[in-house]
């Protein structure tokens, strides 16, 4: 495959022929098509790990988050109500995602030996719908549990006034 280096000044951008060290129309730092391809191989690999080990997961689960309070195959139960199953299988969704623009980002990178910046930039946004989501049902999770417990301590018995002690005969 025919070397190139790009050049990473964002108004240049100029593809020279071969490995350089440096652009030879503006001077800038270049990226190589090697190192490119090598970074394309890492992404393929972090991806398929991702869609792999997330789709196992998604698979296993899937029943009882849109099932809420069935037990899985697994054994496990999940106690949650439907929106918060359907919630957490979105994280779920979007990791897969994240894995497969990673996949599609390494591909490109690996047969052009350039990055593709339009690529790159849908994957750092679908990476921001991720880190968000998941923020906002943990939240939300949180939020629920703190109901949950809150009319437990209406049932917690009343102190013994200071003052009494129920062991001391009258
Ligand atoms: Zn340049």
């Amino acid at each position: 495959m025919a070397e190139t280096s790009t050049c990473t000044a964002r108004a240049c951008r100029a593809v020279t022929p071969g490995l350089v060290e440096a652009c030879p129309r503006c001077g800038a730092r270049v990226l190589t098509s090697r190192r490119v391809r090598i970074l394309g191989w890492v992404l393929l690999a972090i991806g398929l790990f991702l869609v792999a080990l997330m789709g196992y997961i998604t698979l296993q689960t899937y029943d009882s988050f849109v099932r809420p309070g069935t037990s899985t195959a697994g054994g496990s139960r999940f106690t949650g109500n439907a929106e918060e199953g359907r919630n957490i299988l979105n994280i779920f969704w979007l990791v897969i995602a994240v894995g497969v623009m990673s996949v599609v980002n390494g591909l490109w990178q690996i047969a052009t030996g350039r990055r593709n910046l339009v690529l790159v930039a849908v994957s750092l946004l679908v990476a921001a719908v991720l880190v968000f989501t998941t923020w906002e049902t943990t939240e939300a999770l949180k939020k629920a549990r703190e109901a949950e417990e809150a009319p437990g301590r209406i049932l917690e018995p009343p102190p013994i006034p200071s003052g009494a002690n129920p062991d001391k005969p009258q």
